[in-house]
C-alpha cells in the first residue's frame, strides 16, 4: 500500500516494535501517530482523584517527546493530535489518503472497547486495520494452552510456558522511516493535560525519565555498568536507592523498553559475564508481568469486580476519612506512612512497600480494595492497568490466589529496614529514635516521647488502629 498509519499506544519506542516493522514492511509511507485521549485524563469513577496524576502525566509526555525525536532522526516524525482515538484515528487515516491503520492491542477492558470502536470506525470508511500483540515476553498466540483456559495460579502456569514455550526473536530497530508532509502538531503542555510539574525530590529512588532513551540507559546501568543483574534476587527486596531493583517499571508500562529485548540483554549478560538465580530471576518476574497480562483477557472486567475473579465473599467498608489518612501516609504506623509518602512525593514505591501498604488498607482497615487500586492507578509513575489491578486484587483474596496472606506490617517493617533507615528517609520527625521506637513510637511513654522530641498526636499521628492487637487477634 502507498501509506499506513501506525497508532502508538503503549509501545513507545522503535526497538522490537512489530507494529512499525509491519507498516514500514507492507507500505510505502507510513503516518506516526500518538492520541492524547483526554477520557485518560479524566477522574477516576472509584475515588475523586484524576486516573493519571502529575507523574505520569510528565512520564508519558516525556516518553512522546522521546518517540517523536528518535523518529526525526530517521527522518520520519510524529503526529500528536488530542481527542478521542476513536474518531481522532479515521480522521487522521482520512487526512493522509492512508489505506491501512497499524496498532498494538491491549488485553484491559477500556483499552480494548477504544480499539474495536476504532476498528469498526476505519472499517466504515473502508480502512483496514492490524491489530499487533507486542507487550509481553511470550506472544498470546504462543501460549501452550489457549489464553481462555490458562490456570489462573501463577506457578503451574509458569511452568507450562517454560517448559513448552519460546521468546520470539525481537524486530530490528528501523534505520529509516519515510514519512509524506506531516502536519505533526505541537505536544501538549502538563497544563494543557491539566496536570503540573511535580516538584522533584532529592529523597527519591531514581529519577524516572519518560522516553525509549532514558529505558535503555537504565538498563545500560543497571545491567552493564553497575553489573547489579548478578545480585539481583538478593537485593529486590530493597527498600532505598537507585539499585536495589531494577526500577524497569516505568519504561516497561509504557512500552518504551520491550521485555523481548530485555531478555535478549538478560541472555548476553548470562553469555557474557555470569549465569545464576539472579539473572533468572528477572525473567522470573517479567513472567508475573506476563501472567497479569494474559489474565486480563481471560477473565475480562471481573477483574474490576468488588468481588474480583473469584465472586469472594468479602464486605469492604467506605470510610472516607481512613481512606485519606491512609492515602496521605498519616495513619500513624510508620512502615505504611513511610511507603505512601515516597508514593506521593515520587510516583514509584518498592514491590515490598505496595504489597504491606495494600494489605494494610485491606485486611486491617478493610477498605474497598478498589480504592486503594484507584490511589496508586492516580500516583504511579508505572501504572500498567493488569500489573495494578491484578496485583491488588491478589493481595485483597480477590484475585488469583486463594491464600489468606495478609502481611503484618510491623514485622515486615522491622525485617526489611532493621535500621529503620527507610522510615528515617520519608518520614525525618522519626529519623532520630532507636528503630524500635521509629518502627513502634506508640510503645514510647510521655517521657520517652519528651526526651526524643517525638509528642504523638503533634509531630507524627497516633495509630488509627490498635494495630499489635489486631495482628494478635488474627
Ligand atoms: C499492590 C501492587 C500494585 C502494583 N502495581 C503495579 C503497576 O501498576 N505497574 C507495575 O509495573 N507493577 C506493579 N506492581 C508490581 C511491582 O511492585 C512493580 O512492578 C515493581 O515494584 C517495579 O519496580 P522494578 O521495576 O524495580 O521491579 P523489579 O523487581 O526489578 O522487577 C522487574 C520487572 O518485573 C515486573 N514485575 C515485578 N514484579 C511484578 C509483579 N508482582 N506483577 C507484575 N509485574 C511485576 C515489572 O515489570 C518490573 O519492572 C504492583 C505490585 C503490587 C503489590
Amino acid at each position: 500500500m502507498d501509506t499506513a498509519v501506525v497508532w502508538f499506544r503503549r509501545d513507545l519506542r522503535l526497538h522490537d516494535n512489530e507494529t512499525l516493522a509491519r507498516a514500514l514492511a507492507d507500505a510505502n509511507r507510513i503516518v506516526p501517530l500518538y492520541v492524547f485521549d483526554p477520557d485518560a485524563y479524566d477522574r477516576s469513577r472509584y475515588i475523586d482523584r484524576p486516573k493519571i496524576g502529575d507523574h505520569r502525566a510528565t512520564f508519558i509526555r516525556e516518553s512522546v517527546a522521546d518517540l517523536r525525536a528518535n523518529l526525526r532522526t530517521r527522518g520520519g516524525d510524529l503526529l500528536v493530535r488530542h481527542g478521542d482515538p476513536t474518531e481522532v484515528v479515521p480522521a487522521v487515516a482520512n487526512e493522509y489518503d492512508a489505506a491501512g491503520v497499524y496498532f498494538q492491542t491491549m488485553p484491559a477492558t477500556e483499552e480494548l472497547t477504544t480499539e474495536n470502536a476504532t476498528k469498526a470506525a476505519l472499517a466504515d470508511e473502508g480502512i483496514v486495520s492490524e491489530r499487533f500483540w507486542t507487550h509481553t515476553l511470550y506472544h498470546l498466540n504462543d501460549l501452550p494452552t489457549a489464553v481462555d483456559s490458562i490456570d489462573d495460579t501463577y506457578t503451574p502456569w509458569r511452568k507450562e510456558i517454560e517448559r513448552e514455550a519460546t521468546v520470539r526473536e525481537p524486530f530490528d530497530t528501523p534505520t529509516s522511516v519515510s514519512t509524506p508532509d506531516l502536519d505533526t502538531g505541537p505536544l501538549p503542555t502538563l497544563a494543557d493535560l491539566g496536570r503540573s510539574e511535580p516538584e522533584p525530590d532529592e529523597r527519591r529512588a531514581i529519577a524516572h525519565r519518560g522516553g525509549e532513551s532514558a529505558g535503555r540507559e537504565r538498563v545500560q546501568s543497571y545491567i552493564w555498568e553497575e553489573d547489579r543483574l548478578r545480585e539481583y534476587k538478593q537485593t529486590r527486596n530493597g527498600l532505598l536507592g537507585a539499585d536495589y531493583s531494577s526500577k524497569f517499571s516505568a519504561w516497561l508500562a509504557q512500552g518504551s523498553l520491550s521485555p523481548r529485548w530485555l531478555h535478549e540483554q538478560v541472555q548476553a549478560y548470562e553469555d557474557e559475564r555470569v549465569s545464576n538465580d539472579s539473572t533468572y530471576w528477572l525473567v522470573f518476574e517479567l513472567l508475573w508481568r506476563d501472567f497479569f497480562q494474559f489474565q486480563f483477557i481471560k477473565h475480562g472486567s471481573d477483574f474490576f469486580d468488588e468481588q474480583g475473579i473469584r465472586s469472594a465473599d468479602k464486605r469492604w467498608r467506605r470510610e472516607q476519612p481512613a481512606f485519606e489518612r491512609w492515602a496521605a501516609g498519616e495513619t500513624g504506623v510508620p512502615f505504611v506512612d513511610a511507603n505512601m509518602r515516597e508514593l506521593n512525593e515520587t510516583g514509584y514505591m518498592s514491590n515490598r512497600g505496595r504489597q504491606n501498604v495494600a494489605s494494610f488498607l485491606t485486611d486491617v482497615l478493610e477498605i474497598d480494595w478498589r480504592q486503594g487500586a484507584a490511589y496508586f492507578e492516580s500516583r504511579l509513575v508505572d501504572y500498567d492497568v493488569c500489573s495494578n489491578w491484578g496485583n491488588w486484587a491478589y493481595q485483597s483474596g480477590v484475585g488469583n490466589d486463594s491464600r489468606d496472606n495478609y502481611f503484618n506490617v510491623l514485622g515486615q517493617g522491622e525485617r526489611y529496614d532493621s535500621d529503620a533507615a527507610y522510615i528515617g528517609h520519608w518520614l525525618p520527625e522519626l529519623a532520630e529514635l532507636p528503630a524500635e521506637y521509629a518502627h513502634r513510637p506508640w510503645q514510647m511513654s510521655d517521657d520517652e516521647q519528651a526526651r526524643h522530641g517525638v509528642e504523638l498526636g503533634i509531630e507524627y499521628p497516633r495509630p488509627m488502629v490498635e494495630i499489635e492487637e489486631w495482628y494478635r487477634m488474627h
